[in-house]
């Protein structure tokens, strides 16, 4: 499956992979799980705080109403439950919504929510006095819509829960003595509210997951190369100025390779366009395995030239490396009619390594470095590499000046 995701946009990316494989059961690799709930977590934040305002103002209102018609609710035990578990419930569930990094804690007071309010008002009704027994039974069907779609809950954890309620509602029932005809009546009525809302809440989790995959994707390719699938230019120079910082404060040093394919006009002169664009996607796949280190990477810096920055690289192991991926090129073995300098396609490499921690020189300067040694390696003969020397101290270029 990687493979026809590397295929179709030139990397491989996680997320195509799996928008690719699909996701049935709701549940994505454990790799792109924990990532898809923490963003859904802090998206749906403020609408579950106003379904838990709203729900426990209802609550209370419902509570008053109830006490001003005289219907049963100033009945201790009922207000047990709404004063001494639910509204407590929610209370600390909204409190804590507003605490910095709570995600976790949230996440596990929505679930008791969700539970307390299930369980609660299978209670409420089924200690209610017998006139108001089915009235009352609606409130418990609304709950359910409730802890389906208003907490954010996915779909199987919202189903598990209805079903944990519809079981305790019917042992409740036959404790309680409730009418037999009631009891499988409103036990059917939970089923049916269980798989309505189940199949309602499955469109929509399925929905949102791959949204959320299709905007990962989307991001991952503003960044590429559309030909090649390395980083663009822009792309390029985000995570060039990060792995700068990284390298700066970890007091490492950075090599930086621009290579630069070797009659590359008298390639598509005589091979043609598609071939070259042909040429330029398999130099780069190969690139792209050389940088298979975390913190390594490779861009597309322009045309035919490419951009690889390797992490905690010193001189004599950056030259190795180049001159690895010079032979890598060659041995891929397209033959080149136009080039004078070999029957292949070749490639020129400029090397440098610098210490961000130490050096005057600016990022750009190091890349000018590598600029250099490249065309030293052209006006050298081509299908060679250069390593600059970035402590000779008459190469000024990119030494940078502060004010
Ligand atoms: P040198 O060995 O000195 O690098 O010679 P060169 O011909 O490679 O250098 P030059 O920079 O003059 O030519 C680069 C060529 O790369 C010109 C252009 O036709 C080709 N090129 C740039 N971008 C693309 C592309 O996206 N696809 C194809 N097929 N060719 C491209
Ligand atoms: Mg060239
Ligand atoms: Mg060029």
């Amino acid at each position: 499956m990687s493979g026809s995701t590397a295929k179709k946009y030139g990397f491989d990316s996680v997320f195509a992979r799996q928008l690719d494989e699909g996701f049935p059961w709701l549940k994505f690799t454990s790799e792109l799980e924990p990532g898809f709930r923490s963003a859904h977590s802090e998206r749906l934040l403020p609408y579950v705080r106003a379904a838990l305002f709203v729900g426990l103002t209802l609550m209370l209102a419902f509570f008053v109403l109830g006490l001003v018609s005289g219907r049963s609710t100033n009945d201790w035990f009922a207000n047990l439950i709404r004063f001494g578990l639910l509204a407590p419930v929610f209370v600390v569930t909204i409190v804590v919504s507003y605490l910095p990094r709570q995600q976790v804690a949230f996440r596990s007071l929505l679930l008791m929510t969700a539970i307390a309010s299930g369980l609660g008002y299978a209670v409420l009704n089924l200690t209610a006095s017998e006139q108001y027994l089915q009235a009352g039974f609606s409130g418990l069907l609304v709950i359910v819509a409730f802890i389906y779609f208003a907490l954010g809950l996915f779909m199987r954890t919202a189903m598990i829960i209805v079903l944990v309620v519809t079981v305790f509602y019917g042992i409740g029932a036959s404790f309680v003595g409730v009418p037999t005809e009631f009891v499988a009546y409103n036990l059917a009525l939970l089923l049916v509210a269980n798989f309505a809302c189940g199949l309602g809440s499955y469109a929509l989790e399925h929905a949102l997951r791959a949204g959320y995959l299709e905007s990962q994707l989307l991001s991952e390719l503003v960044e590429r190369d559309g030909l090649t699938g390395l980083y663009n230019r822009r792309a390029f120079d985000k995570y060039f100025a990060h792995a700068w910082d990284v390298a700066k404060r970890q007091r490492k040093s950075l090599a930086v390779m621009l290579a630069d394919l070797d009659h590359f006009k008298a390639y598509n002169d005589q091979h043609g366009h598609q071939a070259g664009d042909e040429c330029l996607r398999r130099v780069a796949s190969r690139l792209a395995m050389a940088t298979r280190r975390p913190l390594d990477f490779a861009g597309r810096f322009g045309g035919e030239e490419f951009i690889l920055v390797f992490f905690d690289v010193g001189l004599e192991a950056s030259a190795r490396l180049a001159e690895d991926i010079r032979r890598h090129v060659a041995e891929l073995n397209i033959p080149h009619r136009g080039s004078g300098t070999s029957r292949y396609l070749t490639v020129s490499i400029g090397v440098s390594v610098a210490s961000p921690g130490e050096t005057a020189r600016s990022p750009e300067g190091v890349l000018q470095l590598s600029d250099q040694a490249m065309y030293q390696a052209k006006n050298e003969g081509r299908n060679r590499i250069q390593v600059a020397d970035a402590s000779e101290a008459h190469i000024q270029t990119g030494v940078f000046q502060p004010g």
